[in-house]
């Protein structure tokens, strides 16, 4: 089942897929039939703890000249950088590189603790796509967490659909692309993750405590780049659907950049 969140007409509301098995209709639970873009997408399921995997794709790594490595690269997100389907994301005026990372998103079903592989995928209780943009001169080094680079608000888009791990044929084996403007820049597949599913769920649980809600960013395939205010970015996973968003400059936040750095107001 894939199934979704939206705001529309005052109120909250589950949403299913409307119509001849495309995306741009969506279903409400109570019966009524609407336009994608009569509603506000939120992130489909209530989400827990973020947690995100840096550099889990080879190619990307080379990339970005990043050596192997033998654990993986995690990091956590705060509530307030999560975005739905169809949402901005704004891109501050003095960057020079901001860039999208379609990625699948594994969403915990049920409390997952020292979980040993073999029962790993057990604890899931399925999936979606995420953006995970990053804002890279943020980027400094490996000593400075990069809260700046890659939690920042409305930076992470979730959606559109949760779509049940039953439903998922092979989540090992998933084709990812990203558009720009509707131009393909970015394709990948998961059965490249450096650390797998079933890996990272057995990793992350025997150190802390996964539960329903929380979800796992398992990181994005080569071919980054640049975006810009204006610019259309669609997100598409075999199975999952399209996550479409869309770059704005500060005006449309009402913004004039970040603060500047500590070190350069010295
Ligand atoms: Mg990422």
């Amino acid at each position: 089942m894939m199934r979704a969140r939206v705001a529309y007409g005052g109120a909250l509301h589950e949403a299913t897929p409307a119509g001849g098995g495309g995306e741009a209709n969506l279903r409400l639970a109570d019966g009524r039939v609407l336009a994608e873009d009569q509603v506000i997408w939120l992130p489909p399921f209530e989400v827990g703890t973020v947690i995100a995997l840096g550099l889990n794709y080879a190619d990307h790594a080379r990339e970005l000249a990043f050596n192997s490595q033998e654990e993986p690269l995690v990091f956590l997100k705060g509530p307030g950088t999560l975005l739905g389907h169809r949402g901005a994301t704004r891109r501050p005026a003095e960057v020079r590189f901001m860039h999208y990372e379609c990625e699948l998103a594994v969403i915990i079903g049920r409390r997952a603790q020292r979980v040993a592989r073999a029962q790993a995928m057990q604890h899931v209780a399925g999936y979606c796509i995420a953006n995970d943009y990053a804002v890279r001169d943020y980027l400094e080094n490996w000593y400075r967490p990069n809260m700046r680079a890659k939690n920042r608000d409305g930076a992470t888009v979730l959606g559109p659909w949760l779509v049940d791990a039953g439903d998922l044929k092979d989540p090992a084996n998933l084709e990812l692309r990203t558009f720009v403007n509707g131009q393909l820049t970015q394709r990948g597949n998961t059965r490249d993750l450096i650390f797998d599913i079933p890996y990272l769920i057995e990793y992350l649980s025997s150190f802390m405590t996964l539960t329903a809600g929380d979800v796992i960013l398992t990181g994005t395939p080569q071919g980054v780049s640049n975006v810009m205010p204006g610019d259309e970015i669609a997100c598409e996973i075999d199975g999952l659907g399209r996550l479409v968003n869309t770059i704005v400059g500060d005006a449309a936040f009402g913004r004039r950049g970040d603060a500047k750095s500590c070190a350069s107001n010295i």
